[in-house]
């Protein structure tokens, strides 16, 4: 029985710059600072944060409850292209990464450590350096489910994007809190109060005016008040009493992955729970292996790697996938157990995702390939096209296919980055005779095209 009408409500939308159009529904925040003016106890009948509850269940389990230490927090930079993301990473990383590493940092392992001063004390914190995989929709919402906190950017002299509210749908799902980062004050044409009016009409009430989103205004380019930030974000963190246990097994989340040269299969793990150690067997969705040796984010050995912290992981069968998430397990074959459960399972999802259409007519690789052989052609061309679901598994994949032999055959790779749906995409591949193919693991799509290069390929069932 609420004691505020609606026009004491509509007057204080209005105050605060935001036009109600009737059919907006007010969100905690709001309720609470209305009710707030107006002197009415809010009562939460929904206090615990569910999204929360999970996403620290799954992590942790009841054994590790009294061994509990504080650790780093994970932080994202989310937001619209050219807002600034780059630009504010690197400033960190350049003023924030100890002078006697930076020479290290060259190649990036997709997340660094960095120490911000907090009381004058030094404290750890961790980013993920993601922006590469910004065009990948899955790759943030999985970057999400690590992170602690995500920081939003939002140019002053642009407003919020549509990908600014897909950050902040993301980060909103899981359950992650948000800390706004308007940048590019120093332009002209910046307009920080409007971005605030835009981002507290669709539900993130700048604490500045009484509600409980952080807000910070800074320049990336130049450096402004990215102490400010940090400090921010160091304080939401304090709050949220980020633990883990250092002391079992260690478990986490895959961030990259992909095939190097000479080191053979790479991925970095952030370490979500216990401490990796080198020489732990892991296994992590369909790779498994023991591992050889663990980077930091400087390129050096490490003997291991506890909470938070994230690793480059050498040692493993083969490519995970980012987002995968990774354990320790007692031995070799259970690992490889699992991984192979794990790869079945993928395969059910996708053999019932195909099931109902019975009648593949795909033209396959295979007769693509006797096609050429029996055409006589000089040259026998495969086309494929080939659709990945992170940036890092292009290039794995591509290092991979220079090696075939080319004498007998020559293949084209479009790279196809479509938007359509699976539906759609199939249905259209199958007019056109094109045969498409799932795979997870990296080899074993190597395997096919050399068989189909060669003539070789078995058909799909
Ligand atoms: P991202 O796509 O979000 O990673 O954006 P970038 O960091 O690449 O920045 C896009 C453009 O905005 C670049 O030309 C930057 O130099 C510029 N930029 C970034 N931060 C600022 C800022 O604080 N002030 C000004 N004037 N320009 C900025």
């Amino acid at each position: 029985n609420l004691t505020i009408n609606e026009g004491e409500i509509l007057g204080f939308l209005y105050s605060k710059g935001i036009k109600p159009d009737g059919v907006q529904t007010l969100d905690k925040d709001m309720v609470k600072m209305i009710c707030k003016e107006h002197e009415v106890e809010v009562i939460d009948a929904n206090p615990v944060k569910f999204e929360e509850m999970a996403k620290k269940k799954e992590i942790l389990d009841e054994d590790d409850l009294d061994k509990l230490q504080e650790r780093p927090p994970v932080l994202t930079i989310m937001g619209h292209v050219d807002h600034g993301k780059t630009t504010l990473l690197d400033h960190i990383r350049k003023s924030k990464v100890a002078a006697s590493e930076a020479g290290g940092i060259t190649q990036g392992i997709g997340a660094y450590k960095v120490m911000i001063p907090v009381d004058g004390k030094l404290q750890p914190c961790v980013f993920l350096d993601t922006p590469g995989h910004e065009a990948f929709g899955a790759m943030r919402a999985r970057g999400a489910r690590v992170t602690d906190i995500a920081i939003i950017v939002v140019a002053a002299d642009d407003g919020i994007r549509p990908q600014t509210k897909e950050a902040i749908a993301h980060a909103k799902a899981a359950g992650v809190p948000i800390v706004i980062t308007i940048n590019k004050i120093d332009k002209d044409g910046a307009n920080p109060e409007r971005v605030m009016q835009e981002l507290s009409s669709i539900g993130l009430m700048p604490e500045d005016w009484g509600g409980d989103v952080p807000m910070v205004q800074i320049s990336a380019l130049k450096g402004e008040n990215i102490d400010d930030l940090l400090e921010t974000v160091m304080l939401v963190a304090e709050l949220q009493e980020l633990k883990a246990n250092p002391d079992r097994n260690a478990k986490g989340t895959v961030i990259e992955a992909g095939l190097d040269k000479s080191k053979g299969p790479v991925a970095t793990f952030i370490v979500q729970n216990g401490t990796l150690k080198r020489g732990d067997v892991v296994v992590c969705g369909q790779a498994f292996g023991k591992v050889r040796a663990l980077f930091d984010d400087g390129g050096k050995r490490v003997d291991e790697a506890g909470p938070s912290i994230p690793v480059q992981v050498i040692g493993l069968s083969n490519v995970p996938i980012a987002g995968d998430e990774f354990e320790v397990v007692t031995s070799l074959d259970i690992a490889r157990e699992k991984a192979e459960k794990r790869a079945e399972s993928l395969w059910n999802e996708h053999i019932s995702a195909k099931a109902g259409d019975g009648k593949v007519t795909l033209s396959s690789l295979a007769s693509a390939g006797s096609v050429g052989k029996l055409s006589g052609l000089d040259l026998h061309q495969l086309n494929i096209i080939m659709k990945v679901d992170l940036q890092g598994s292009i290039e794995a994949i591509m290092q991979a296919l220079q090696v075939l032999p080319r004498e007998k055959c020559h293949f084209e790779v479009p790279i196809a980055s479509y938007r359509r749906s699976p539906g759609s995409v199939k249905s259209y591949a199958e007019k056109r005779g094109v045969e498409i193919r799932l795979y997870r693991v990296i080899y074993e799509l190597i395997d096919d095209v050399r068989n189909a290069m060669e003539g070789l390929l078995e058909p799909v069932e």
